[in-house]
């Protein structure tokens, strides 16, 4: 069955949301005014956005305000200035067109939520929504109408520092989240005061950069670019955002800037885009480097005719366009719509109309933190617990809190932070100490930070766990380790940190480690050492309190992880929805030591030094209960292309606590024209149980979730055998079958 030709993926139901409605005929009407009155100038004033709003305003940056010069600047001012650039750009330029402040509200503003490979472990996409409306309003209240997020780049490289920005590896929980985010900062309405106009981001396939170094080279074949990397964009544009970017890098030779199928054939022809696309941060101009464009007006002209409005921070557009237009190197009706899809967006957020706002001061809220509180709770992932260590008893003599990040609050917030504030931040030694009392918690942080080598602090930390019943050792990444041009070449915990497990070991008591960090780590030798391990990512301001309740059992973990975590650096790139190759590796063949070479036998595809598994699968996460997974049932044994079938099972409660389950379901289509990932994601359901109860889940399965990209590019469904799994993680869980007639 054949869907539309290039339809994108009609599995996901996403309606289309407020930025995305209708234009109405009145703004368009106004718009129309407006154009028929701009100088070529202004109008290339409107694609131009800067950073130079110094504080104070200087004389220039106000003159060329009153002359129309900017249409947008970035990351720039505080609040007072922002409102006075905008009343003179409403009251004392010649058409009175408001000005756009964006900036990066990446995972908060003042209140810092866990970063977004964090949130999208929470596999909760309303909590999601939630944090980014609590986002955009302490935004919006400073005067930012614009947030350069969400990003979407799949990424399944964890060397890619950009890790920690992105959804994860998989593009149906990276759709959900794409469009949960959209719809928390642009709310119902872009024209309520407290919404922002979101950014989809970057694209695309800028998560696939080779060697995981930012910025690098993207090589890779249509249909990949449709199944996996652009899905998180659709959903994004289908539910309203405002605003692309485009991405730094080339994508097979062609820059993501300059890049006429991305943005004309893709998102404008396919998609039917209104919304409008801006650069990143000079990536016009970086065309030159690139080797594709011979010179700034060169990269402007290309820019500008592949589908780029907006130019961000150079400024090849005003300087350019009007002689590129001139000379007919640019049509004029292609500025006149790049301005059109500005000033819309600027009509949309009410910028035109409403009482320019005073300046105003947002803060934290004890609301906006317990948002921060759950979600932080909801990313963090059990990955191990021997001997039902955790959760520990309230009685607990003393614990030793060891580490980096134990009490570090600006790693604690991750990467993208410009306007958390340090003091709003709870880290986990003073929650620990909020819940246990200063005498019970013995501290020593043992290393300064994350990338310190030096042993001086170890005695302490030894003499700490020598005098607790646990040991609670904060481990992982600093902040500047993950996020932009912050690549890494090895996994492990950097400086001496395993070390220091080492040491803190020898003292003989239960350890729990627990890790925040900006992408996957490689850890197996902590882990075995560790009684429990939690993976916390880069928590955000209320992290602190979130871990504590967690350890303590006053929540209990529920995050299941987005991305695959590679045993060494060795297997990236390395993720679940993997084809099959012709000598698929035996599990026989499991248990090789790290390091040493085997004496190769049988020619399957794997590694002579190490397993071929990873560390720990996608999707996978424990919780202080158990989960038992029995009678799946698949409704019929055969469906028609127009039908539907039920794929159910029955999760129990078999331990002693209370816990939430994300109940997965996965697909593999058997035989297909092209082959097809040994499983793909395809829904999840998260469920809460008491202790011996038992719930149904049931999914329900249509023609649209089997379908895939054929070599002609269309969207197809193909007659033939296919497994089903209700799973707890993407390697385990149990099986059906079922044919498409
Ligand atoms: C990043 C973008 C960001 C922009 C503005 C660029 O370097 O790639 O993600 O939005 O800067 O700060």
């Amino acid at each position: 069955m054949v869907f539309r030709k290039r339809a994108a993926l009609a599995v996901l139901l996403l309606s289309a949301g407020a930025a995305g409605a209708a234009p109405t005929p009145e703004i368009e009407k106004r718009i129309d005014d407006l154009i028929a009155r701009m100088t070529i100038q202004e109008k290339v004033g409107q694609m131009s956005q800067s950073t130079s709003l110094a504080t104070p305003l200087s004389e220039r940056i106000k003159q060329e305000i009153r002359q129309g010069r900017w249409g947008s600047f970035l990351n720039a001012g505080n609040p007072s200035d922002r409102a006075e650039a905008q009343r003179i750009a409403r009251q004392e330029s010649r058409l009175g067109i408001p000005l756009l402040f964006g900036r990066d509200v990446i995972h908060g503003y003042h209140t810092i939520f866990p970063i977004p490979l964090g949130q999208a472990a929470s596999w909760n996409p309303t909590l999601v929504q939630q944090a980014a409306r609590v986002a955009a309003r302490e935004a919006a209240a400073e005067g930012i109408r614009w947030t350069f997020a969400p990003m979407l780049d799949i990424a399944r490289d964890p060397r890619w520092g950009r890790i920690a920005e992105s959804p994860g590896e998989d593009p149906f929980l990276g759709s959900l989240m794409a469009a949960a985010l959209v719809r928390g900062f642009q709310g119902t309405s872009l024209a309520d005061p407290a919404s922002v106009a979101a950014c989809a981001k970057h694209y695309a396939a800028y998560g696939a950069a080779e060697g995981g170094r930012d910025y690098n080279s993207v090589w890779m074949p249509e249909l990949l670019l449709r199944q996996v990397y652009l899905p998180a964009f659709h959903a994004a544009a289908e539910a309203g955002a405002a605003t692309f970017m485009t991405s730094f890098n080339t994508l097979n030779g062609v820059p993501a800037s300059a890049n006429h199928f991305l943005l004309r054939e893709v998102l404008r022809n396919d998609w039917k885009y209104d919304g409008f696309v801006v650069s990143d941060y000079n990536a016009v101009i970086e065309m030159v480097p690139h080797g594709y464009a011979t010179d700034e007006a060169d990269a402007a002209r290309k820019a500008a005719n592949a589908g780029v409005d907006m130019e961000m921070v150079s400024t090849s557009f005003f300087d350019h366009l009007p002689a590129l237009v001139e000379a007919g190197k640019v049509d004029r009706k292609l500025i006149d719509d790049a301005v059109r899809d500005i000033l819309r967006l600027k009509f949309r957020l009410g910028l035109f109309d409403a009482a320019i706002p005073a300046p105003a001061v947002s803060r934290v809220t004890p609301e906006s933190l317990a948002v921060a509180e759950r979600l932080a709770t909801e990313s963090t992932v059990l990955l191990k617990n021997r001997g039902d260590l955790l959760p520990l008893a309230s009685t607990i003599g003393s614990v030793a809190v060891i580490g980096p990040l134990a009490d570090s609050p600006v790693d604690q917030m991750g990467t993208w932070v410009t306007d958390g504030r340090a003091e709003d931040v709870t880290t986990p030694l003073a929650a620990l100490r909020q819940i246990l009392g200063q005498q019970r918690v013995h501290y020593a942080p043992g290393l300064q930070n994350s990338r310190d080598t030096s042993r001086a602090g170890f005695s302490a930390a030894r003499e700490a766990a020598s005098r607790a019943d646990v040991v609670l050792l904060f481990l992982g990444e600093e902040e500047i380790l993950s996020g932009e041009a912050r690549s890494r070449a090895f996994l492990n915990l950097p400086g001496a940190q395993e070390a220091l497990a080492d040491a803190v070991a020898a003292a003989g008591k239960p350890m729990v480690a627990i890790i925040m960090a900006g992408r996957p780590l490689t850890f197996h030798d902590l882990a075995e050492k560790a009684n429990a391990v939690l993976y916390a990512w880069h928590p955000g301001t209320a992290g602190g309190p979130a871990l504590a309740k967690l350890l303590f059992g006053q929540t209990a973990p529920s995050g299941r992880l987005p991305v695959t975590f590679p045993r060494s650096v060795g297997q990236v790139p390395i993720y679940y929805a993997h084809l099959s190759t012709g000598r698929p590796p035996l599990t026989s063949e499991l248990g090789v030591p790290a390091g040493t070479p085997v004496k190769p036998s049988g020619y399957t595809s794997r590694y002579i030094d190490l397993d071929y598994t990873p560390e720990y699968r996608f999707g996978y996460g424990l919780s202080y209960t158990r989960f038992e997974y029995s009678n799946l049932r698949v409704s019929a044994p055969s469906m028609p292309a127009s039908g539907a079938i039920t794929v159910s099972a029955d999760i129990t409660n078999r331990g002693k606590h209370e816990g939430v389950e994300t109940v997965q379901l996965y697909i593999h289509d058997v035989t297909a024209s092209v082959a097809q990932p040994v499983r793909v994601l395809k829904g999840f359901r998260r469920i809460e149980l008491k202790p011996n109860a038992t719930e149904t889940v049931t999914f329900s399965i249509g023609a649209n979730d089997l379908a895939f990209y054929n070599e002609r590019m269309q969207l197809v469904t193909e007659p033939g055998r296919f497994e089903v799994w209700i799973a707890p993680d993407a390697e385990s869980g149990l099986m059906g079958t079922f044919t498409l007639r």
